[in-house]
Order: C-alpha cells, then sequence, then structure tokens
C-alpha cells in the first residue's frame, strides 16, 4: 500500500509521515524506527546536551539504520528554555554530519532558516540542496516562512502537544486556509493518530501527516512502558494548556504538576515564570520518560491521545495508517460514485 504525495516524492520517502520533533522523544532508536518504517524521523537537536553529541547521535541513527533504505532530518525547536542552546551550533553539527532535511518551528526562525540555507561544511565547494520543513501555528507565519523559502509548511492545528501558539485555531480550519493561501507543499500536524486523520488531512490539502504523541506510543519509543499504558489508558480531555499567562502556551499530560502550574497562574495576581520554574523544567520532565511516574514532571501530550489505542511498532503504525486512509478514500469515492447514478 502506498500514497504517493509532493512530500513523498520531495524527500524520496514510503509513507507521507513525519515524526514530530519530541523533546527527550526524538532520539536515535525512533527516529531510525519511523525511517526504516517509509516516514521521515526526526532527531530532536535540544535533547542532544550539546552539538558535539547530537553528531554522535546522528552517527548511531545511520548504525541503527544498518544499510535498511529510509531517511531521516533533525529538528530544531526556537522558543523560551532556561538555558539558552546554542541553535546555531546544533544546526551546523547536523550539516556536517551530512542531514539534509531540518524541521524547524517557534520563534524567530529566519537566522536559522538562513543559516540551512547557505552553509557550507567544510570540504564542501557548494550549498547542498537541504529541505526545511518549518511547522507553525498561523498562516501568517505559514507566508513569512513561504517568503523565506522553506520548502515545505508544517501546520499545527490547536490540537497539537507542546506549543499550539495562541491563535487557538483548530486544524480543521487552520488546514482549509493554508490550503487558500500557500503556493508550497504543506503538512498538517496536531491531532493525528491514524488513517482516518490521515485522508482527512489529505482531503484539506496537506501533503502528508506529522505526529508526535502517536510515536511516543510504539515500541520502539525510548520513553518508560507506564506512560506509553497511560497515553493508551487516556481519552481527549487528559490533556491541559500550561504557560497561557505567560504567552508560551504548551499543551500537556493533566496530571498532579500541570494541575498545579494552572493552579499557580490562575491566582489573581498570577505568576511569573520563575515561581514555575522548578515545576516546569524539562530536566523534571525528562524523569517522567526515565521512571515512569506520569505525576512527575511536565510531559507534553496531544489531544490525540484520545485516539491511541495500542502500542505497535513504527512499520505496524505506518503500514496500518496508509491502509485505513486507502480505505477511506476508496469508500467515500465509491459512496459518491453510487451517489451519482
Ligand atoms: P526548559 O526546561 O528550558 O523549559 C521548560 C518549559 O518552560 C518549556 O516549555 C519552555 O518553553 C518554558 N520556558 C522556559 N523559559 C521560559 C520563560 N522565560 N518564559 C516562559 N516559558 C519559559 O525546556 P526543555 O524541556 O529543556 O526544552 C528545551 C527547549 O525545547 C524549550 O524551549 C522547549 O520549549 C523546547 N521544546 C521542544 C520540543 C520539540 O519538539 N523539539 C518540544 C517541547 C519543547
Amino acid at each position: 500500500m502506498v500514497l504517493v504525495t509532493e512530500l513523498t516524492r520531495m524527500l524520496g520517502i514510503k509513507h507521507p509521515i513525519v515524526q514530530g520533533g519530541m523533546q527527550w522523544v526524538g532520539v536515535p532508536a525512533l527516529a531510525a524506527a519511523v525511517a526504516a518504517a517509509g516516514g521521515l524521523g526526526i532527531l530532536t537537536a535540544l535533547t542532544q546536551p550539546s552539538p558535539d553529541a547530537l553528531r554522535v547521535a546522528i552517527k548511531e541513527t545511520h548504525k541503527l539504520m544498518n544499510g535498511r533504505p529510509g531517511r531521516f532530518g533533525v529538528n530544531i525547536t526556537l522558543l523560551p528554555s532556561i538555558t539558552p542552546p546554542d541553535y546555531a551550533g546544533y544546526v551546523k553539527a547536523a550539516m556536517d554530519e551530512g542531514i539534509d532535511v531540518f524541521e524547524t518551528a517557534g520563534n524567530n526562525p529566519g537566522p536559522i532558516i538562513k543559516l540551512i540555507q547557505t552553509y557550507k561544511a567544510p570540504g564542501q565547494a557548494t550549498v547542498p540542496k537541504r529541505y526545511i520543513i518549518h511547522k507553525c501555528t498561523a498562516v501568517r507565519h505559514a507566508l513569512s516562512a513561504q517568503k523565506m523559502g522553506v520548502d515545505c509548511l508544517s501546520i499545527d492545528g490547536f490540537e497539537c502537544a507542546g506549543h499550539p501558539g495562541e491563535d487557538d485555531i483548530g486544524g480543521l480550519v487552520l488546514l482549509a486556509r493554508a490550503a487558500e493561501e500557500l503556493g508550497i507543499p504543506f503538512i498538517s500536524s496536531g491531532g493525528i493518530a491514524n488513517g482516518r486523520g490521515l485522508a482527512a488531512s489529505l482531503a484539506l490539502g496537506a501533503q502528508g501527516v506529522n505526529m508526535g504523541t502517536r510515536f511516543m506510543a510504539t515500541v520502539e519509543s525510548p520513553i518508560h512502558e507506564n506512560i506509553k499504558e497511560k497515553i493508551v489508558a487516556s481519552n481527549e480531555k487528559d490533556t491541559v494548556h500550561i504557560f497561557r499567562t505567560l504567552k508560551n502556551t504548551a499543551r500537556v499530560f493533566k496530571n498532579k504538576v500541570s494541575t498545579e502550574v494552572v493552579a499557580l497562574e490562575k491566582r489573581p495576581y498570577g505568576a511569573k515564570f520563575e515561581d514555575l520554574r522548578d515545576l516546569v523544567s524539562g530536566a523534571r520532565g525528562k524523569v517522567v520518560y526515565e521512571n515512569g511516574d506520569p505525576d512527575y514532571g511536565i510531559w507534553s501530550a496531544g489531544i490525540a491521545v484520545g485516539l491511541i489505542h495500542d502500542i505497535p511498532t513504527c512499520e505496524v503504525l505506518c503500514d496500518r495508517m496508509v491502509k485505513e486512509a486507502e480505505d477511506v478514500i476508496n469508500r467515500l469515492d465509491t459512496k459518491i460514485a453510487k451517489a451519482k447514478l
């Protein structure tokens, strides 16, 4: 079963499925598994403690591919951070290792996009073609990234895990608006976890999908089994927004810590980031994935948790989604054909 789209043609991948760049989750084991399954695997740059560690992770991912066909890229997310990262250093390290697909996201991406488009790695006489998929949550940001010359946009609806922006536009309208305005390919992100979501995305004009939360609950995902099972047991009401009052909104799993953060933000005098720092730090959230205690810290999850009912391998998941999407498309086609008779 194959669905050929502008995304699969552009990147030479089998399935129109991109793995989201999840903090602490986008590690070599998962990126290689998604790549080998025919999707685009993504290594999350900031999950590595330094640009040099990212180089090691890229080498490890190649090793795990073990000669199998497949493609992976690197995510770089530009958002407020407790310790501001060396974004340019990470991106240069990736390009030095031959990475030619990037998922960029976050605020003020212009300088990083320019760097990816113009950098000559040591030994390169000319700048090689590198593909940039820029993730954004508003059509105006998508248009501005299009002007910067990115190759594809990842249109992130309000359903998404992590940072949905501040406009609160769900995928159904956001994707249809993207289709009206954009002149380059785009994929859908946020709320996608099965073949219905893939078929709906294609119907809305997208050339594929980006999934984060769905890939967290896979065999090859590096997170603790308890958290995978927690995702399977959850429904679409089990996430919450933190940082609304700081204009850095993030959708995360509803647990003791996120509930406390929201309560602090709701105080009549609100909360400053400093009041929340110890509760929300990524270092603490990482422990959730290591010790399997879903209440230990903040961890990202989209409302797609309500659509996740098992823990398949990435290969089973990708093949199944494409088959389901094709079934949906064929069923609609048959119904429409019958209605015309
Ligand atoms: P961190 O420990 O630096 O910060 C924890 C959370 O607090 C993050 O959501 C961050 O955006 C937010 N934050 C930090 N400083 C802030 C401030 N001054 N005002 C408002 N909010 C603030 O984050 P981390 O978990 O180590 O992640 C590092 C970076 O990667 C962060 O910018 C984070 O947002 C981003 N991120 C990336 C992905 C991804 O998919 N690549 C996913 C989630 C988060």
